[in-house]
């Protein structure tokens, strides 16, 4: 069994078109690796992907949500509204600026939070709200907007899921009420082996995030050139994306209408074979918006399915382990029903595009079978 659905091993899997290698075996060649005109090249690529005028370019979607909480002045004292179903980088960033995670629960049928969720917990220390865009789902925080703004408090999108979706009739990234973070981090839908980006609300936003990852210094590259020094003028990171990577992502985006169509097709391709099973709640992606992260489905003994998947050599996995259950994260912990009651059923299944149709059906053939010897205890 193990050895017949073998790129169903993997959760998840980068796919490359070709020519990524020798973009960056010209990189390599050419000897300048850190922040170049490729870089540059790279963000105005994305910037017209997305119909955006500005994009900085980052290492990580880390860096890009921890450059983007510093560049709006979250700090010691201020809370932000994240939700518990998400990646710890998420919360992360919120504690490496000092700041307190209020975590809060999402709509089981979406995994992501609720105008209404994040109005319940908003309080005078509220500062700022970090929506997770799960799976490539828009957010759409329209009807509190006003609200949040009358308060102060600053919206910035964890979109490491969603670059390519939609939110109505516009881009994610494409709100300019809200800073947007892309990872392109391996599994993403976007690669650069690593890197992210921050899509800026204003050009102040924008002069502060590329100050931060240029450890601080403003000027730049050519007014550096003519001077004898440089000046740093605030703080600031080592949160580059170097042009080795720009490369890979360039590369990338190519084929970017490829990587979308084959994504929406092996979901479709699950979604059609899940039909058939009984006890499997598919996740919904909305096709006309959202290029698909993930393949989830919620199930009964997820646990027992997963050891009984795994034993057998199909890469299933969990989009996440709560993390207001986690040790780090304890100081901030509540309670959570739904986020509690969801973690307990999440399992996706392989989804990236080196899987066939073939691939697709064994996955959920094996599925079929796990819910039945499982479902005699
Ligand atoms: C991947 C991911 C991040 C972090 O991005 P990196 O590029 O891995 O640093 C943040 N949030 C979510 C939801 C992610 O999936």
């Amino acid at each position: 069994m193990s050895l017949t659905v073998p790129d169903a091993r993997r959760n998840a899997s980068p796919y490359l078109y070709g020519r990524e290698a020798a973009s960056v075996a010209r990189v390599l060649e050419a000897g300048q690796y850190g922040h170049t005109d490729l870089t540059v090249e790279f963000e105005s690529r994305i910037a017209e992907h997305l119909g955006v005028p500005d994009v900085v370019a980052v290492s990580s979607g880390t860096a890009a949500l921890h450059s983007a909480l510093l560049a709006v002045g979250i700090g010691p004292g201020d809370d932000v509204i994240v939700p518990s179903m998400t990646f710890c980088a998420t919360v992360q960033v919120i504690r490496a600026v000092g700041a307190a995670p209020r975590f809060i629960d999402v709509d089981p049928a979406t995994l992501c939070v609720t105008p209404q969720l994040v109005m319940d917990a908003v309080t005078d220390d509220t500062a700022a709200v970090l929506p997770v865009l799960f799976g490539g789902r828009a957010v759409d925080l329209g009807p509190i907007r006003d609200d949040l703004a009358e308060r102060g408090i600053v919206v910035i999108e964890d979109a490491a899921h969603a670059f390519g979706s939609r939110c109505g009739p516009r881009p994610v990234g494409g709100d300019e009420t809200a800073l947007t973070c892309f990872s392109f981090g391996p599994v993403k839908n976007l690669t650069c082996g690593q890197g992210g980006a921050v899509i800026p609300r204003t050009p102040e936003d924008a002069s502060a995030v590329r100050r931060l990852r240029m450890l601080g210094v403003a000027q730049s590259r050519s007014e550096r050139a003519e001077t004898t020094g440089y000046r740093v003028e605030g703080f600031g990171l080592r949160y580059q994306l170097s042009s080795i990577n720009a490369a890979i992502g360039l590369a990338q985006l190519d084929h970017f209408d490829t990587t979308v169509r084959t994504r929406r097709h092996v979901w479709r391709t699950y979604r059609d074979a899940l039909d058939a099973l009984d006890g499997v709640m598919l996740v919904d992606v909305d096709f006309d918006r959202t290029v698909p992260h993930l393949c989830q489905v919620r199930v009964p003994r997820r646990d027992h399915i997963f050891a009984h998947l795994r034993a057998r050599g199909i890469g299933v996995g969990v989009h996440y382990p709560p993390n207001h259950l986690q040790p780090a994260f304890a100081r901030w912990t509540r309670d959570l029903p739904a986020t509690e009651r969801v973690s307990r059923e999440v399992l996706s299944l392989p989804f990236h595009q080196h899987l066939t149709e073939g691939d697709v059906h064994r996955v959920v053939t094996a599925l079929g079978h796990a819910l039945k010897v499982t479902g005699g205890s």
